[in-house]
């Protein structure tokens, strides 16, 4: 196979090429490179709206879903606001429908203040700031160029990153090891910050310059260093996200790591430069003058120009890339030979990099002895915690923030997975399969995020069970489809045999589907900015910017700076709500469901904050259900379909705002039950829901109760704005009456629904743990005060639903 093309989704752009402090450890100005000295030192008003339409077009052309794009320096802050907006304002724009935008700024803090604060709010920039932890340690090196410390400028700027308007701003600290500093001190101090996610790095080193070692070249003080931190925050229970320890523990487990720094993902990452040359990471810097350097720049090439460079190439051959001694590493699915510029030895023959990282004791001795943690710990717990105490727990309250919520979709891409090599299994002699399971092994070792982005298309494991379920056990279309789609999204020069569905559908899940004349296999392969399909001699040319008439892509809509959901409808395989799907929608009511999730996003931003971040970060796709009757809401979500809920459109925004929130928490819930029992299974009474007329097995209360958590905030918070709006006319009043009744049922159902599954007896240690954190959630709103008459007409509503049931009951 040729060369897999690992488009980039990584985009680090400089807005300023130097620094207002002067850090003995700084990679940039005081390691081998030198080109910082030539460069301007802002970017200029030409490069920012360049570099926003190439990563726009790199991501059309790869059908990227997010983008990660990190404003960076030397120091960032020193281009000043008006660079910083214009750099944000292009993004935004340029990525708008086309992908999700994830959108930092990395600082080293000194000059962060309000008005930055203010405008990052405005463009949803989260900000990660540079800190070695405690004063004694930060000082040690991150100092301005006449010794004075930086120390107490950056603890101010934390203390404003985390008032409550700025708080979600907050991405987390990085710190740079020195092991003079006392680890537990370090670790410590930055825990205190309550920071959202730590990361320590190793500082930057390689073979012609080692690391310090206090204790000769024999030892492992880096080991031992990230060994008492990683015990201390074991021993804490993980009370936060660390981006090292979470990679190792991933990687052991069999998932990608988080990190350059580890594992055997491709590189995927380019930088920007404040004149706009292309260059690749910049810890290369610390290898020798000119490292980074790829001759490319942001006017004259694209970014697939730069991701053939050589450099870029090398970092991406997984373990054929490494070198013999790693290659034969027990370590080396975690460490992948740790960050490539540490490799660098100059004249050790090749490309200087083809040694083990000049770390190689400590990552071997740390991840030897953090594995053999886990294997203890594993073999003395019933199954393994995948969601930390914390994540449970936000998660049994009726939220889940965007980490926790990613945790969920890393473990759902992990059983899609499971299920696309359990079809293999099975039925592998029953089709021409064997191509195709080569081709998907192939890029799944060459280019796994394009595996991965493919199969976390919602409908892979619904057509998985599917196929499993035995009706269509000959359905392997499905793993020809996954191939396709991943060698297109790869760039790979690979041509795919697919099966044309029903209708001469030929369905590329999660991009689109194309209308083909006839029935058969059609030969699908990759072009430079589209593919092409044959089908019986008829060649069909699809154009990623053009189209055809006959392409129907999967289109998505940017509900909002930070949440661009996919609307499918094409895929034969979402069919798999309670309620049938709506055709392929026409220009009218896609746009009426633009405005509508447009405004549905803002209800959720505004008046249901605590659900946004989840939802943005694990709803993908909005499946269009066939129109509701009159006075109906339709929705549905589907256990084997994470990532999407079903919708008929509601003609009011706020309800749709409704039916997400709603929807989605039957999502986060299905994913929980993945991981954990939280009920007896063996459990088969029926239980009265209190907002149905029928009985409910444990299961389907719960499940109602954890969704009903969310309507009832949903009422609460119409209730909270509807009284706030000035003038208190009739028809506010009406709606305020309905409003507050509304929300007075739905608190009590969830609230009486919490105590049956308490008083079940059915409950696990952890499902009781669960029921407590909902209850904790619904039980103040049971205070909050509300009209006689909203009680009276709500506990009328729920005696007619009660009398219901029990006649039910009665008839058997
Ligand atoms: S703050 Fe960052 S860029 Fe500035 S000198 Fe220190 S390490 Fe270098
Ligand atoms: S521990 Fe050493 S030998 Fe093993 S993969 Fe890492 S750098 Fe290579």
């Amino acid at each position: 196979m040729d060369a897999v093309l690992v488009p980039f989704r990584q985009f680090v752009v400089k807005l300023h090429s130097r620094c207002d402090l002067a850090c003995d450890h700084c990679y940039i100005y005081e390691h081998a490179d030198t080109q910082w000295k030539g460069r301007p030192k802002a970017a200029s008003g030409d490069v920012l709206p360049r570099t926003a339409k190439r990563i726009a077009e790199h991501a059309r052309a790869h059908s990227l879903d997010t983008v990660h794009v990190v404003l960076h320096g030397g120091e960032p802050l020193l281009a000043g606001v008006h660079l910083i907006r214009l750099a944000a304002e292009e993004l935004r724009r340029e990525l708008a429908g086309v992908c999700a935008l994830d959108l930092r700024i990395h600082t080293n803090g000194v000059l962060l203040d309000r008005r930055f604060l203010d405008l990052f709010a405005e463009y949803d920039i989260k900000v990660g700031i540079s800190l070695d932890g405690d004063k004694a340690a930060n000082d040690l090196h991150r100092r301005y160029a006449d010794g004075r410390s930086s120390y107490a400028k950056v603890l101010r700027a934390i203390d404003l990153l985390r008032q409550p308007e700025y708080r979600r701003l907050f991405a987390g600290l990085l710190c740079t090891i020195d092991v003079r500093n006392d680890p537990v001190a370090v670790y410590d101090a930055l825990l205190a910050l309550e920071p959202p996610r730590l990361d320590f790095l190793l500082p930057h080193s390689t073979w012609d310059e080692p690391p310090l070692r206090p204790d000769g070249p024999e030892s492992t003080p880096y080991a031992d260093w990230l060994g008492a931190v990683y015990r201390r925050w074991e021993a804490q229970g993980r009370p936060v996200p660390v981006r090292t320890f979470d990679s190792v523990l991933r990687t052991l487990h069999g998932l990608s790591s988080l990190t350059e720094n580890l594992g055997l993902e491709p590189a995927d990452l380019v930088v920007v430069e404040t004149d706009g040359t292309l260059e690749q990471a910049d810890s290369l810097k610390t290898a020798y003058d000119g490292a980074p350097a790829t001759g490319f720049n942001v006017f004259d090439h694209d970014f697939d120009t730069a991701a053939r460079h050589p450099g870029m190439i090398d970092r991406q051959h997984g373990l054929k890339g490494l070198c013999e001694e790693c290659r034969t590493c027990p370590v080396v699915q975690s460490c992948g030979g740790g960050l490539y510029a540490h490799r660098y030895e100059t004249g050790s023959g090749g490309s200087g990099f083809d040694n083990p990282s000049v770390f190689c004791r400590d990552l071997l001795t740390f991840i030897s002895d953090v594995a053999e943690h886990e294997r203890m710990t594993t073999d003395f717990q019933a199954e393994p915690e995948l969601l930390s105490e914390d994540q449970l727990d936000q998660l049994a309250s009726g939220y889940g923030d965007a980490g926790t919520v990613t945790v969920l979709a890393a473990e759902q891409l992990e059983i899609g997975r499971e299920l696309l090599a359990t079809v293999w299994d099975r039925a592998a002699d029953r089709y021409d399969a064997k191509p195709v399971w080569d081709l998907l092994t192939t890029l799944d070792t060459e280019a796994p995020e394009t595996l991965d982005a493919t199969l976390a298309h919602p409908y892979t494991r619904a057509w998985a069970m599917r196929c499993l379920d035995g009706d269509q056990g000959a359905d392997l279309g499905g793993m020809a489809e996954i191939a396709a789609v991943a060698a297109l999204r790869a760039g790979a020069d690979e041509t795919v045999r697919v099966p044309v569905r029903q209708g001469g559908v030929l369905r590329l899940p999660g991009l689109g589907r194309l209308l083909l004349d006839g029935q058969g296999t059609a030969t699908v392969s990759g072009t430079a900015d589209g593919f092409t399909a044959t089908l019986d001699g008829a060649v069909t040319r699809v154009s990623w910017e053009r189209g055809d008439r006959r392409w129907q892509p999967v289109r998505r809509i940017a509900a909002g700076a930070d949440w661009t959901v996919a609307l499918e409808d094409t895929d034969p395989q979402r069919d798999s709500h309670q309620w049938p799907v709506a055709e392929r929608l026409g220009d009218a009511e896609l746009a009426a469901w633009e405005t509508g999730l447009t405004g549905a996003w803002r209800f959720v931003n505004r008046a249901l904050p605590r659900y946004a971040g989840g939802v943005a970060a694990g709803l993908s796709t909005i499946t269009p259900l066939q129109s509701a009757p009159p006075g109906q809401d339709v929705s549905a979500a589907a256990r084997n379909a994470f990532g999407t809920v079903g919708i008929a459109r509601p003609a009011a925004a706020d309800t749709l705002a409704l039916l997400i929130v709603h929807e989605f928490q039957h999502v986060k819930l299905g994913a929980v039950l993945d991981l954990h029992d939280l009920f007896d299974p063996a459990d088969s009474r029926l239980y009265f829901a209190p907002w149905r007329a029928d009985p409910r097995p444990l299961e389907g209360l719960l499940q109602g109760t954890y969704a009903h958590l969310a309507v009832s905030e949903y009422w609460r918070a119409r209730l909270r704005e509807l009284r706030a709006e000035p003038g208190q006319g009739q028809r506010i009043q009406a709606q305020l009456n309905q409003v507050e009744m509304e929300f007075v049922r739905w608190r009590q159902h969830t609230a009486d629904a919490v105590e049956t599954l308490a008083e079940s007896g059915s409950l696990t240690p952890l499902g009781e743990r669960f029921t407590a954190g909902m209850r904790a959630t619904v039980a103040p709103w049971l205070d909050e005060p509300v009209g006689t008459g909203a009680v009276v007409a709500a506990r009328r509503s729920m005696e007619e639903t009660k009398a219901q049931w029990l006649a039910n009951q009665a008839q058997g």
